[in-house]
């Protein structure tokens, strides 16, 4: 329809980054643009109206760009999914799998609770082990997940499929299939 049309026209294929043969899809021009990050900010706060979300969680960095405007559109709490190391206080932490080596995310164990919906928001699934280990994160801390939402799907990568055991019926909604 008329909003995907806008959104990908505000991504911008940057060829060979971070590394020599990945096309890297560059979402700063859809941020800069008032128009098209307002309707890309609608379109995900009404998946997490629709999906029943109590919070939103955002995958550092771009998930907090994405997510915290989703939030308050939605006038849920925002909670944010780190990279280890950076949350000062009580954390549950959860290591996955790179291309090459591992990497450890982490939330504050007191953000979430066994009563809340989580909608995941990140801009971009690809493999999707960073969402894959957010979802365990929030499983740990005894919430469900209401949602994984994303601006753009890169379907060739097979991360759906991958997350269809950790979302357990949960619906995975991508804005833009690439
Ligand atoms: P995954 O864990 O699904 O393999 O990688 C997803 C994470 O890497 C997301 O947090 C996303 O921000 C980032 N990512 C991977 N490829 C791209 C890309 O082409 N463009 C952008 N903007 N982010 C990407």
């Amino acid at each position: 329809a008329e909003i995907t049309t806008l959104l990908l026209s505000r991504i911008r294929d940057v060829p060979d980054y971070p590394e020599q043969g990945v096309m890297f899809k560059d979402i700063t021009p859809l941020l800069a643009d008032p128009a098209a990050f307002t309707a890309l900010t609608d379109a995900l706060a009404e998946i997490a109206t629709n999906t029943g979300a109590t919070k939103v969680v955002g995958l550092e960095a771009r998930g907090f760009i994405l997510g915290a405007p989703v939030a308050v559109r939605a006038g849920l709490g925002f909670i944010p999914v780190r990279k280890a190391g950076k949350l000062p206080g009580a954390t549950l932490r959860q290591a996955y799998d790179l291309e090459y080596g591992s990497a450890e995310i982490e939330v504050h164990a007191e953000d979430l609770s066994s009563g809340d919906r989580v909608l995941i928001v990140d801009d971009v699934l690809a493999t999707g082990g960073t969402a894959e280990a957010a979802i365990q994160l929030i499983h740990r801390a005894g919430a469900e997940v209401s949602g994984l939402a994303v601006l753009m799907e890169l379907g060739f990568l097979d991360g759906r499929a991958r997350l269809e055991p950790a979302l357990n019926g949960a619906p995975l909604e991508a804005l833009l299939q690439i």
